[in-house]
Protein backbone atom coordinates (compact mmCIF):
# COMPACT_ATOMS: atom_id res chain seq x y z
CA UNK A 1 0.00 0.00 0.00
CA UNK A 2 1.10 3.46 -1.26
CA UNK A 3 2.57 5.87 1.72
CA UNK A 4 -0.77 7.91 3.14
CA UNK A 5 -0.91 11.41 4.76
CA UNK A 6 -2.62 12.13 7.85
CA UNK A 7 -3.00 15.96 9.36
CA UNK A 8 -2.46 16.33 12.86
CA UNK A 9 -5.86 18.25 13.00
CA UNK A 10 -7.43 15.15 11.60
CA UNK A 11 -6.41 12.95 14.35
CA UNK A 12 -9.58 12.96 16.27
CA UNK A 13 -11.28 11.33 13.66
CA UNK A 14 -7.85 8.64 13.13
CA UNK A 15 -8.24 7.72 16.80
CA UNK A 16 -11.96 7.41 16.80
CA UNK A 17 -11.47 4.66 14.07
CA UNK A 18 -8.58 2.85 15.97
CA UNK A 19 -11.08 2.83 19.03
CA UNK A 20 -13.82 1.23 17.33
CA UNK A 21 -14.03 -1.98 19.53
CA UNK A 22 -10.19 -1.30 21.00
CA UNK A 23 -8.52 -0.08 24.01
CA UNK A 24 -6.02 2.72 22.66
CA UNK A 25 -3.04 3.43 24.52
CA UNK A 26 -0.13 5.84 24.06
CA UNK A 27 3.21 7.15 25.61
CA UNK A 28 1.75 10.68 27.82
CA UNK A 29 2.61 13.48 30.26
CA UNK A 30 2.30 11.20 33.35
CA UNK A 31 3.25 13.84 36.54
CA UNK A 32 5.91 14.95 34.50
CA UNK A 33 7.35 11.45 33.27
CA UNK A 34 6.88 10.10 29.70
CA UNK A 35 4.22 6.91 30.46
CA UNK A 36 2.17 4.59 28.99
CA UNK A 37 -1.16 5.30 29.49
CA UNK A 38 -4.99 4.87 27.72
CA UNK A 39 -5.52 7.63 25.28
CA UNK A 40 -8.61 10.03 25.84
CA UNK A 41 -7.92 12.81 23.46
CA UNK A 42 -5.67 13.39 20.22
CA UNK A 43 -4.54 16.92 22.37
CA UNK A 44 -2.93 14.06 24.63
CA UNK A 45 -0.54 12.64 22.46
CA UNK A 46 3.09 13.41 22.36
CA UNK A 47 5.09 14.15 19.33
CA UNK A 48 8.66 15.60 20.76
CA UNK A 49 10.08 13.18 23.29
CA UNK A 50 12.93 10.56 23.21
CA UNK A 51 10.94 7.50 24.75
CA UNK A 52 9.13 6.64 27.29
CA UNK A 53 10.87 5.65 30.68
CA UNK A 54 9.56 1.69 30.75
CA UNK A 55 8.81 -0.43 27.59
CA UNK A 56 5.27 -1.12 26.96
CA UNK A 57 6.50 -4.95 27.24
CA UNK A 58 3.96 -4.75 30.51
CA UNK A 59 1.23 -4.34 27.41
CA UNK A 60 1.93 -8.25 26.74
CA UNK A 61 4.18 -9.38 29.73
CA UNK A 62 2.26 -7.75 32.84
CA UNK A 63 4.59 -7.17 35.79
CA UNK A 64 1.63 -9.49 37.91
CA UNK A 65 -0.50 -12.02 35.33
CA UNK A 66 -2.84 -14.29 36.76
CA UNK A 67 -2.32 -17.47 34.87
CA UNK A 68 -5.42 -19.94 36.30
CA UNK A 69 -7.32 -20.06 39.35
CA UNK A 70 -8.66 -23.04 41.36
CA UNK A 71 -10.68 -23.62 44.42
CA UNK A 72 -11.47 -26.85 46.28
CA UNK A 73 -13.84 -29.53 45.22
CA UNK A 74 -16.98 -28.88 48.10
CA UNK A 75 -17.19 -30.67 51.53
CA UNK A 76 -16.06 -34.61 51.55
CA UNK A 77 -14.75 -34.48 47.73
CA UNK A 78 -11.11 -34.76 47.03
CA UNK A 79 -9.64 -32.79 44.24
CA UNK A 80 -9.48 -28.87 42.91
CA UNK A 81 -11.29 -27.23 40.31
CA UNK A 82 -8.77 -25.68 37.76
CA UNK A 83 -10.69 -22.25 36.01
CA UNK A 84 -8.60 -21.38 33.05
CA UNK A 85 -7.93 -17.34 33.30
CA UNK A 86 -9.80 -15.99 30.85
CA UNK A 87 -8.28 -14.17 27.25
CA UNK A 88 -7.94 -10.78 26.61
CA UNK A 89 -11.60 -9.55 25.76
CA UNK A 90 -10.77 -6.19 24.30
CA UNK A 91 -8.01 -5.58 21.55
CA UNK A 92 -6.08 -3.14 21.58
CA UNK A 93 -4.07 -0.49 20.17
CA UNK A 94 -0.80 1.45 20.98
CA UNK A 95 -0.16 4.27 19.21
CA UNK A 96 3.51 6.48 19.01
CA UNK A 97 5.47 2.93 19.68
CA UNK A 98 8.92 3.57 19.01
CA UNK A 99 10.81 1.56 16.81
CA UNK A 100 12.89 0.15 19.16
CA UNK A 101 10.55 -0.90 21.48
CA UNK A 102 8.70 -2.68 18.76
CA UNK A 103 11.75 -4.54 17.57
CA UNK A 104 11.65 -5.59 21.25
CA UNK A 105 8.59 -7.64 20.41
CA UNK A 106 9.74 -9.51 17.68
CA UNK A 107 13.04 -10.73 20.10
CA UNK A 108 10.50 -11.57 22.43
CA UNK A 109 8.45 -13.33 20.17
CA UNK A 110 11.23 -15.55 19.38
CA UNK A 111 11.25 -16.48 23.05
CA UNK A 112 7.36 -16.73 23.79
CA UNK A 113 6.32 -18.07 20.55
CA UNK A 114 9.19 -19.73 18.72
CA UNK A 115 7.97 -23.61 18.18
CA UNK A 116 5.22 -25.72 19.89
CA UNK A 117 6.92 -26.50 22.99
CA UNK A 118 8.10 -22.63 24.32
CA UNK A 119 4.21 -21.53 23.17
CA UNK A 120 3.22 -18.91 25.40
CA UNK A 121 -0.41 -18.64 25.66
CA UNK A 122 -0.51 -15.53 27.63
CA UNK A 123 1.79 -13.72 25.49
CA UNK A 124 0.27 -14.80 22.22
CA UNK A 125 -3.13 -13.83 23.19
CA UNK A 126 -2.39 -10.10 23.38
CA UNK A 127 -0.08 -9.80 20.67
CA UNK A 128 -2.28 -11.77 18.82
CA UNK A 129 -4.88 -8.89 19.64
CA UNK A 130 -3.04 -5.88 19.43
CA UNK A 131 -2.42 -3.48 16.48
CA UNK A 132 0.99 -1.31 16.85
CA UNK A 133 1.05 2.28 15.49
CA UNK A 134 4.94 3.21 15.77
CA UNK A 135 6.51 6.92 15.86
CA UNK A 136 9.53 7.01 13.94
CA UNK A 137 12.59 8.40 15.73
CA UNK A 138 13.02 11.59 14.06
CA UNK A 139 15.38 13.26 17.04
CA UNK A 140 17.30 10.10 19.06
CA UNK A 141 19.11 10.70 22.76
CA UNK A 142 22.61 10.64 22.88
CA UNK A 143 22.22 6.85 24.64
CA UNK A 144 20.32 5.41 21.35
CA UNK A 145 22.72 2.87 19.42
CA UNK A 146 19.82 1.02 17.69
CA UNK A 147 21.65 1.04 14.25
CA UNK A 148 24.85 -1.16 16.04
CA UNK A 149 22.17 -3.78 17.13
CA UNK A 150 19.83 -4.30 14.02
CA UNK A 151 17.09 -2.16 14.40
CA UNK A 152 16.86 1.76 13.74
CA UNK A 153 14.97 5.55 14.12
CA UNK A 154 13.16 4.87 11.70
CA UNK A 155 12.43 0.68 11.81
CA UNK A 156 9.26 -0.96 10.89
CA UNK A 157 10.11 -4.48 11.99
CA UNK A 158 7.50 -5.51 14.53
CA UNK A 159 4.96 -2.74 13.82
CA UNK A 160 1.76 -2.61 12.13
CA UNK A 161 1.78 0.24 10.85
CA UNK A 162 4.61 3.29 11.33
CA UNK A 163 4.24 7.27 11.77
CA UNK A 164 6.59 9.90 10.26
CA UNK A 165 6.34 13.20 11.87
CA UNK A 166 6.48 15.74 8.93
CA UNK A 167 5.57 18.91 11.35
CA UNK A 168 1.89 19.61 10.77
CA UNK A 169 0.42 16.30 9.22
CA UNK A 170 2.20 12.62 9.48
CA UNK A 171 3.62 10.02 6.73
CA UNK A 172 1.20 6.84 7.24
CA UNK A 173 2.79 3.92 5.90
CA UNK A 174 0.86 0.67 6.25
CA UNK A 175 3.71 -2.34 7.34
CA UNK A 176 1.38 -5.21 7.65
CA UNK A 177 -2.29 -5.98 6.83
CA UNK A 178 -3.94 -5.21 10.25
CA UNK A 179 -4.47 -1.39 9.51
CA UNK A 180 -5.28 -1.79 5.86
CA UNK A 181 -9.21 -0.85 6.32
CA UNK A 182 -7.91 1.77 8.54
CA UNK A 183 -6.03 4.29 6.36
CA UNK A 184 -8.22 3.32 3.65
CA UNK A 185 -9.55 6.63 3.05
CA UNK A 186 -6.33 8.76 3.98
CA UNK A 187 -4.94 10.62 0.82
CA UNK A 188 -1.86 9.62 -0.74
CA UNK A 189 1.40 11.35 0.03
CA UNK A 190 3.04 13.18 -2.18
CA UNK A 191 6.98 12.85 -3.31
CA UNK A 192 7.91 15.82 -1.42
CA UNK A 193 6.26 14.45 1.61
CA UNK A 194 8.57 11.27 0.74
CA UNK A 195 11.53 13.00 0.23
CA UNK A 196 11.26 15.01 3.64
CA UNK A 197 10.51 11.35 5.17
CA UNK A 198 13.57 9.97 3.37
CA UNK A 199 15.96 12.97 4.61
CA UNK A 200 14.56 13.12 8.06
CA UNK A 201 15.76 9.32 8.34
CA UNK A 202 19.05 9.64 7.15
CA UNK A 203 19.59 12.84 9.49
CA UNK A 204 18.20 10.35 12.64
CA UNK A 205 20.39 7.53 11.45
CA UNK A 206 23.33 9.53 11.25
CA UNK A 207 22.78 11.08 14.67
CA UNK A 208 22.61 7.33 16.21
CA UNK A 209 25.79 6.32 14.45
CA UNK A 210 27.46 9.49 15.89
CA UNK A 211 26.32 7.98 19.39
CA UNK A 212 28.81 5.42 21.18
CA UNK A 213 27.49 2.18 19.71
CA UNK A 214 28.34 -1.29 20.20
CA UNK A 215 30.27 -3.84 18.17
CA UNK A 216 29.16 -7.18 17.97
CA UNK A 217 30.69 -8.83 15.00
CA UNK A 218 33.43 -11.44 16.94
CA UNK A 219 30.81 -12.89 19.57
CA UNK A 220 29.46 -15.24 16.86
CA UNK A 221 33.05 -16.86 16.40
CA UNK A 222 34.11 -17.05 20.02
CA UNK A 223 33.71 -20.02 22.30
CA UNK A 224 30.77 -19.84 24.85
CA UNK A 225 33.34 -20.68 27.56
CA UNK A 226 36.22 -18.31 26.29
CA UNK A 227 34.19 -15.36 26.99
CA UNK A 228 32.38 -16.70 30.50
CA UNK A 229 36.03 -16.93 31.69
CA UNK A 230 36.78 -13.88 30.07
CA UNK A 231 38.29 -11.26 32.22
CA UNK A 232 36.06 -8.39 32.53
CA UNK A 233 33.46 -9.86 34.54
CA UNK A 234 34.64 -9.12 37.70
CA UNK A 235 35.50 -5.89 36.78
CA UNK A 236 32.01 -5.24 35.87
CA UNK A 237 30.54 -6.94 38.85
CA UNK A 238 32.34 -5.03 41.36
CA UNK A 239 30.20 -1.80 40.72
CA UNK A 240 27.17 -3.34 39.99
CA UNK A 241 23.95 -3.03 42.91
CA UNK A 242 21.97 -6.04 41.35
CA UNK A 243 19.20 -3.54 41.86
CA UNK A 244 17.51 -4.79 38.67
CA UNK A 245 17.23 -1.69 37.32
CA UNK A 246 18.14 -2.81 34.33
CA UNK A 247 16.25 -5.50 33.76
CA UNK A 248 12.87 -4.45 34.23
CA UNK A 249 13.22 -1.34 32.28
CA UNK A 250 14.62 -3.16 29.57
CA UNK A 251 12.00 -4.22 26.39
CA UNK A 252 13.18 -7.57 25.93
CA UNK A 253 13.61 -8.99 29.60
CA UNK A 254 11.01 -11.54 30.30
CA UNK A 255 12.65 -13.34 33.19
CA UNK A 256 9.47 -14.23 35.45
CA UNK A 257 8.74 -16.62 38.87
CA UNK A 258 5.52 -18.15 39.15
CA UNK A 259 3.33 -18.11 42.72
CA UNK A 260 0.86 -19.70 44.09
CA UNK A 261 -1.66 -17.32 46.14
CA UNK A 262 -4.15 -18.75 48.82
CA UNK A 263 -6.75 -17.51 50.26
CA UNK A 264 -9.33 -20.43 52.01
CA UNK A 265 -10.27 -23.18 49.98
CA UNK A 266 -9.31 -20.90 46.85
CA UNK A 267 -6.34 -19.79 45.04
CA UNK A 268 -4.68 -18.21 42.00
CA UNK A 269 -1.40 -19.18 39.98
CA UNK A 270 0.24 -15.96 39.21
CA UNK A 271 3.38 -15.19 37.66
CA UNK A 272 5.74 -11.90 38.86
CA UNK A 273 8.67 -9.98 36.79
CA UNK A 274 11.86 -11.43 38.09
CA UNK A 275 15.24 -11.01 37.27
CA UNK A 276 18.84 -12.57 36.72
CA UNK A 277 20.65 -9.89 38.75
CA UNK A 278 18.47 -11.52 41.76
CA UNK A 279 20.31 -13.53 43.76
CA UNK A 280 17.07 -15.40 44.70
CA UNK A 281 16.19 -16.08 40.96
CA UNK A 282 18.31 -19.28 40.50
CA UNK A 283 18.33 -20.54 44.07
CA UNK A 284 17.63 -23.84 44.59
CA UNK A 285 15.64 -25.80 46.80
CA UNK A 286 18.40 -27.34 48.60
CA UNK A 287 19.90 -23.57 49.01
CA UNK A 288 22.57 -24.28 46.38
CA UNK A 289 22.87 -21.16 43.71
CA UNK A 290 24.21 -21.77 40.54
CA UNK A 291 24.88 -18.46 40.05
CA UNK A 292 25.86 -17.53 44.07
CA UNK A 293 27.92 -15.07 43.27
CA UNK A 294 27.11 -11.23 41.82
CA UNK A 295 30.04 -11.95 38.81
CA UNK A 296 27.76 -14.95 37.99
CA UNK A 297 24.69 -12.46 37.85
CA UNK A 298 26.48 -9.66 35.86
CA UNK A 299 27.93 -12.33 33.47
CA UNK A 300 24.55 -13.82 32.57
CA UNK A 301 22.79 -10.76 31.94
CA UNK A 302 24.90 -9.93 29.15
CA UNK A 303 25.84 -13.74 27.78
CA UNK A 304 22.58 -13.73 27.40
CA UNK A 305 21.62 -11.26 24.95
CA UNK A 306 24.70 -10.80 23.14
CA UNK A 307 25.69 -14.65 23.01
CA UNK A 308 23.26 -17.43 24.55
CA UNK A 309 19.90 -15.75 22.36
CA UNK A 310 22.11 -14.63 19.04
CA UNK A 311 23.37 -18.57 18.74
CA UNK A 312 20.30 -20.08 19.79
CA UNK A 313 17.55 -17.37 17.64
CA UNK A 314 19.64 -17.76 14.15
CA UNK A 315 21.29 -14.71 15.27
CA UNK A 316 18.73 -12.44 16.83
CA UNK A 317 20.42 -9.75 19.33
CA UNK A 318 18.62 -9.98 22.63
CA UNK A 319 19.31 -6.11 22.62
CA UNK A 320 17.58 -3.27 20.70
CA UNK A 321 19.59 -0.11 21.42
CA UNK A 322 17.00 1.56 23.24
CA UNK A 323 19.48 2.90 25.79
CA UNK A 324 17.11 2.83 28.98
CA UNK A 325 19.53 0.86 31.19
CA UNK A 326 22.57 3.20 30.05
CA UNK A 327 20.04 5.63 31.35
CA UNK A 328 18.85 4.62 34.72
CA UNK A 329 21.52 2.41 35.59
CA UNK A 330 22.52 3.78 39.56
CA UNK A 331 26.02 3.45 39.15
CA UNK A 332 26.40 3.99 35.39
CA UNK A 333 27.02 0.43 33.72
CA UNK A 334 27.04 0.94 30.73
CA UNK A 335 26.23 -1.55 28.28
CA UNK A 336 28.02 -0.65 25.25
CA UNK A 337 31.11 -0.68 26.81
CA UNK A 338 30.81 -4.23 28.36
CA UNK A 339 29.79 -5.82 24.95
CA UNK A 340 32.70 -3.60 23.41
CA UNK A 341 34.70 -5.44 26.05
CA UNK A 342 33.34 -8.89 25.22
CA UNK A 343 33.88 -8.10 21.35
CA UNK A 344 37.35 -7.35 22.05
S1 LIG B 1 20.92 -1.23 36.93
FE1 LIG B 1 23.19 -1.22 37.12
S2 LIG B 1 23.57 -1.61 39.33
FE2 LIG B 1 21.43 -2.21 38.93
S3 LIG B 1 21.56 -4.42 38.45
FE3 LIG B 1 21.66 -3.34 36.48
S4 LIG B 1 23.87 -3.12 36.06
FE4 LIG B 1 23.66 -3.61 38.27
S1 LIG C 1 19.90 -4.06 27.28
FE1 LIG C 1 19.63 -1.84 27.72
S2 LIG C 1 19.84 -0.85 25.71
FE2 LIG C 1 19.49 -3.05 25.31
S3 LIG C 1 17.27 -3.23 25.00
FE3 LIG C 1 17.68 -3.64 27.20
S4 LIG C 1 17.42 -1.63 28.22
FE4 LIG C 1 17.62 -1.25 26.00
Amino acid sequence: MAEKILAKDQLDQFLGKLAEGREVFAPQDVEGKVAWAPLEAAADLLWDFSNSDMSPKDYFFPQTECMMRFVNKADDEMGMIMQAEPELNTPRALINMRPCDAKAFQVLDLIFMQDEMTDDFYWRDKREKSLLVGLACNDPCPTCFCTSVGCGPHHETGLDVLLVDLGDKLLVKAVSDKAAELLAELPEAEQADLDQAAELKKAAEDMVEANVGVATDQLEGREVMELYEAALWPRVAESCLNCGTCTYCCPTCHCFDIQDEVQGDEGRRVRNWDNCMSWLFTVHGTGHNPRGSKTHRVRQRFMHKFKYIPDKRGGEIGCVGCGRCVQLCPVNIDVRSVVNDMNA
